[in-house]
């Protein structure tokens, strides 16, 4: 996906709009959602030009992946929360607003207010194989694209 420098996360790199940042890396920053879930909701985002988890480098993703389990522990510690909800929304009919690639992690408390829509289907037959071998498939393409 095309990258829009102006969007928000790419002004709080800049310093352009303030942001309650919790963590900093040269690489990466954390800091709480202006519209939380549940208080002491927190975004990380890499400091990198990246709409989406899909064109955001290796290296990248894993740095992101590295601070989680030390972020979940402040987040959860300091909110005394329950559970936690962490959550990448990966383009706009999955719920991407802003489109700088960013992981939610959301305090959870049991019997919140919080309604997690998520259907379960089924698969009928033999769809469950094709649908292995066509990621399995495209894995492997693109394993071939990159050496
Ligand atoms: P998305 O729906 O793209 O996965 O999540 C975007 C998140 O960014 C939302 O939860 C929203 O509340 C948060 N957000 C939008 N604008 C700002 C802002 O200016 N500052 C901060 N800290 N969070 C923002």
């Amino acid at each position: 996906m095309t990258y829009d420098p102006q969007n928000i996360f790419a002004k709080i790199l800049r310093g352009e709009i303030p942001a309650a940042k919790v963590l900093e890396t040269n690489h990466a920053l954390a800091f709480l959602d202006i519209g939380p879930v549940n208080k002491g909701h927190v975004l990380v985002i890499p400091k990198a030009e990246a709409a989406t988890l899909s064109d955001l480098p290796d290296d990248l993703a894993a740095h992101i992946g590295s601070l989680l389990p030390r972020l979940c522990r402040a987040v959860k510690t300091a909110t005394g929360a329950d559970a936690l909800n962490i959550v990448v929304n990966h383009g706009e009919a999955a719920g991407q607003t802003v489109h700088h690639v960013h992981w939610h992690i959301i305090p959870r408390f049991s019997g919140d207010a919080v309604h997690w829509p998520w259907p379960h289907q089924s698969y009928a037959h033999d769809e469950m194989e094709q649908m292995r071998s066509r990621i399995a498939q495209s894995l492997d393409n693109a394993n071939a694209t990159d050496s």
